[in-house]
């Protein structure tokens, strides 16, 4: 993607960030933040969420924090805390200050609620969930009220401390907002604000056994911290009307957080949420939350993902109203476009057979020069050992080649890649199965670099290594990880995990020219003709494993006609 930033129109969101600041609005500060739930790893749907809060934190000279909305400990753990600061650090984004923690939160969040039950707008349940549920009725028709509604002051407070105090199993009472059973927002029905949950929290250890909702800790938690500018998902439009009312309860009028609802980001061959993605690693689908194949930030980093290319892919996508689905194959495209310009060229042989070329002579070896990046001027070059024994991909032979072929076949020449042109003179089989063992050639020693028949035009050029001076290399390549592009259409009876696809993960080993010997984890290469390929975390010097990031086929450019 290029960087059309300052030519781009403004989003819908940049449009209200400017009239706030053209109407000097809370005293024209801007401050986003991004409020993860610590239940999982982060995805590349919360990389688009994080693009856009840091973003426009970045872009208009404001601050973005980072709070990890940490209300229910029986899902939230330590570990994901940990993943998402540095998954957000690796993507290329600094928070304002130290992290936050709604549950740094509760002492207040607590003495709000008692002001409220108070100010007579709250309440202690003891409905059953299953009957509050009931009571709520439907949309169309005005709900019930509670039989607890209209409980005095006094013995609300009283429950409700004594629910802070732990006398009260899970589940038999919670502290509701006293709002309007007959509204049309099925939210706006006298929400839950307390729960009851004796649970160890990783922050709070037991302090606590009753937990705020997601309703009363949010806007309140944005209050605290004088975000001005609350961006999240879609389905929180719905809770808009509650935010506000949660805060006509506590601000004091001079200044006031907005939510705004963008549409969150959706990838076909894809699933996204963290209780599938969960379920994908528990049950053992994929190896762990960074396994290649995940769509969890530290998975596309693993599989060779840049920070880079994930930001250009968010820019790309940018910023809807509406929910919609983006093409796996534009995140594949906006990869390879920084992948062009950064990996270094090398040649590696997937599925190797021997050449032999007979008049070169024994135990000779040439270094031959070759570019590292034909996108880089400063990538300088590479040495590469030329022998008498080389291998190519079996693919690129034919023993009977139909017309369109212009590789390797029996007296035809193909030129080796930064090195000398060679004719097939034969081929020996196994005389059992068939197998082609070994090639036979010539070179034409003129046609090196540097030599008068350097620029002899053939029809093909081919990647090739030298045999003796070759490494094996561990190549796993990598495909979707579903099979079809909406993971929800199902076969009757099946669910969404029968669309995994089966050959999401091939492994190979590979015959690798020797610059490959020091590459390191992270390290990201094109493999000529093949693909690009980044060295995984878990090689050793004895054991090199690259992952394929992705082929060299770019079909939304194809299709989008941007080739
Ligand atoms: P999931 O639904 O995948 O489990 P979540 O919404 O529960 O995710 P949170 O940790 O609560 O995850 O999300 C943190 C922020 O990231 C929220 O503001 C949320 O709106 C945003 N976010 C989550 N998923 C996406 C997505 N697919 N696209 C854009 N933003 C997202
Ligand atoms: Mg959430």
């Amino acid at each position: 993607m290029e960087n059309t930033e300052n030519t781009k129109p403004l989003n819908f969101i940049e449009e209200i960030v400017e009239e706030d600041l053209r109407t000097g609005k809370n005293d024209n500060r801007i401050h986003t933040r991004f409020p993860p739930e610590p239940n999982g790893y982060l995805h590349i749907g919360h990389a688009k969420a994080i693009c856009l809060s840091f973003g426009i934190a970045q872009k208009y000279k404001g601050k973005c924090n980072l709070r990890f909305d940490d209300t229910n400990p029986v899902t939230e753990d330590v570990e994901y805390v940990d993943s998402i600061r540095e998954d957000i650090q690796w993507l290329g984004f600094n928070w304002e200050g130290e992290a936050h923690y709604a549950s740094d939160y509760f002492e207040q969040l607590f003495a709000w609620a008692v002001m409220l039950i108070r100010k007579g707008k709250a309440y202690v349940d003891e409905t059953s969930a299953e009957d509050i549920s009931a009571e709520r009725g439907v949309p169309t028709q005005p709900g019930k009220e509670s039989m607890y509604r209209n409980r005095s002051v006094e013995e609300n407070l009283d429950i409700f401390m004594q629910m802070k105090n732990g006398e009260f199993p899970d589940g038999t009472k919670v502290l509701r907002a006293k709002i309007d059973m007959t509204s049309p927002n099925m939210h706006m029905r006298d929400p839950v604000l307390y729960r009851i949950k004796h649970a160890h929290h990783h922050r709070t250890g037991d302090k606590w056994c009753i937990y705020p909702m997601y309703d009363w800790a949010h806007g309140q938690s944005d209050y605290i911290e004088g975000i001005t500018h609350s961006l999240c998902t879609l389905e929180f439009e719905v809770h808009r009307p509650l935010y506000d009312w949660c805060l006509d309860q506590i601000a004091d009028g001079s200044y006031r957080p907005r939510q705004i609802e963008f549409a969150r980001l959706n990838l076909n061959y894809t699933v996204m949420s963290k209780r599938r993605l969960l379920q994908l690693v528990n049950e053992g689908y994929v190896s762990g939350w960074d396994d290649p194949r995940m769509p969890t930030i530290c998975g596309l980093r693993r599989r060779g993902y840049t920070p880079e290319s994930l930001r250009n892919f968010a820019e790309a996508v940018g910023i809807a109203k509406r929910e919609n689905v983006i093409e796996l194959t534009l995140l594949e495209h906006c990869l390879r476009e920084h992948l062009n310009k950064i990996a270094r060229r090398v040649m590696v042989v997937s599925n190797p057979v021997k050449v032999l070329i007979e008049n070169y002579p024994d135990g000779k070896v040439e270094i031959m020069q070759a570019e590292n990046n034909p996108e880089d001027e400063n990538a300088g070059m590479r040495d590469l050992p030329f022998s008498r024994e080389i291998y190519i991909e079996r693919d690129d032979f034919m023993e009977d080649p139909p017309k369109k072929f212009f590789r390797l076949s029996p007296g035809n020449e193909v030129r080796l890649k930064n090195g000398y042109i060679i004719q097939c003179t034969g081929a020996d089989k196994d005389p059992a199965t068939g197998e082609i063992k070994q090639i036979r050639c010539t070179y034409d020693p003129t046609t090196r670099s540097g030599l008068e028949g350097a620029n002899r035009k053939v029809k093909a050029t081919i990647h090739w290594v030298s045999a003796h001076h070759a490494i094996d290399v561990e190549v796993r390549l990598y495909d979707r990880l579903f099979a079809t592009p909406d993971p929800d259409v199902v076969e009757e009876g099946k669910d969404w995990k029968s669309n995994l696809n089966p050959a999401s993960l091939t492994i190979i080993v590979a015959k690798a020219e020797p610059s490959l010997a020091t590459a390191k984890p992270e390290e990201k290469y094109q493999f000529q003709r093949t693909g690009y390929f980044c060295v995984d975390k878990d090689s050793t010097a004895s054991k090199l494993i690259l992952n394929r990031t992705v082929t060299l086929k770019d079909d939304w450019a194809k299709i989008a006609g941007r080739g």
